[in-house]
């Protein structure tokens, strides 16, 4: 929630947003989360806590999954926020849309009425901010290997789950997630145009970079030998500025600068517990529960986890917040 906080853009849209529709909302996720933002933002006392009581209560209400003080992922947390936001933001777009349309002419209603039907169209999808801040669009391009025919699926994501590998590198991970997969045997892909199963190249590539990359580190893995999930503590090396090079045009590179690290502390999937490193005016800030402190830059590297197995440092960077610089 720290990393959240210190995201600019998403934290000035959940409070302009907040300050816009404050007098008719009703309780959710949302205004809890953005009455903990604005008291953050409005504390004048250098230290000092706030409990984020009414949000954690709101959280449980809602979701069985955070009730218990079981294993509580940071991953899906961060999923199952984004996801609710999106849902209030495009209710209340909705019933805006609803109120405009009942006060317009009559014959606009059954043009409106009428369109979906006409041409079978789905509505437009609406876009939140949210979806402004961290949505990028995937494409998942499959050749087909007798006639040659590249067929592209597009897909929206609010962050990439990325596997990782000892000793690696953001940059070699995101090359692994757009490497080449072929499919044959029984997983054949059906080309259109050979009317027909063959084989095929299948591989995805970022077509639209979100704004706020969202990078999620699988360090939990299921073992099926142990019957249970495993901490990876592999070492993965994340750059504070990061190339972007698995887009579709490849010729154009992204530029992303690091501004929060979520970071799994503890060596099971069970037990353990999270700090963040933020990035704030120029200086790097260590949270851990109540306490802050600031961090040289160079620290931010102890985070990249253990090039053995068992090493004493059980902290590593899980999730990781860039924020694009634009095309260079
Ligand atoms: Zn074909």
């Amino acid at each position: 929630m720290f990393a959240l906080y210190f995201c600019a853009p998403f934290r000035e849209q959940l409070l302009e947003h907040y300050a816009n529709n404050k007098a008719d909302a009703e309780e959710n996720l949302l205004t809890c989360l953005a009455d903990l933002f604005s008291q953050i933002s409005s504390q004048k006392k250098k230290t000092g806590v706030i409990a984020p009581k009414r949000f954690v209560q709101r959280l449980k209400k809602q979701n069985e999954l955070f009730r218990s003080y079981m294993h509580q992922d940071a991953h899906e947390f961060l999923n199952y926020l984004l996801n609710e936001l999106v849902e209030i933001l495009e209710k209340e777009t909705q019933a805006t849309k609803a109120d405009n349309e009942t006060s317009s002419s009559p014959e606009k209603i059954a043009n409106v009425l009428k369109a979906p039907l006409a041409n079978g169209v789905h509505k437009e999808p609406i876009v939140t901010w949210v979806h402004k801040i961290f949505q990028g669009i995937l494409t998942n391009e499959t050749r087909c290997l007798r006639c040659e025919t590249v067929t592209a699926r597009d897909e929206t994501f609010l962050d990439l789950s990325l596997d990782i590998e000892q000793n690696s590198s953001i940059t070699s991970c995101l090359k692994n997630f757009s490497s080449t997969e072929t499919l044959h045997a029984e997983d054949k892909f059906f080309c259109d145009k050979c009317c027909s199963l063959q084989e095929a190249q299948k591989r995805m590539k970022i077509k639209k970079p979100p704004h706020i990359l969202v990078i999620h580190l699988k360090r939990f893995k299921y073992m099926e030998q142990l019957g249970r999930y495993k901490k990876l503590s592999y070492r993965v090396v994340f750059p504070l500025e990061l190339k972007l090079s698995n887009t579709v045009d490849e010729y154009v590179d992204i530029e992303y600068s690091l501004f929060a690290v979520v970071v799994h502390v503890g060596s099971g999937p069970n037990h353990g517990h999270y700090v963040s490193l933020v990035k704030s005016h120029n200086h790097w800030l260590f949270f851990d529960d109540e306490s802050v402190e600031i961090i040289e830059e160079s620290a931010v590297q102890t985070f990249f986890g253990s090039s053995q197995e068992y090493s004493s440092n059980t902290d590593h960077g899980y999730i990781l917040l860039y924020e694009s610089l634009g095309t260079r």
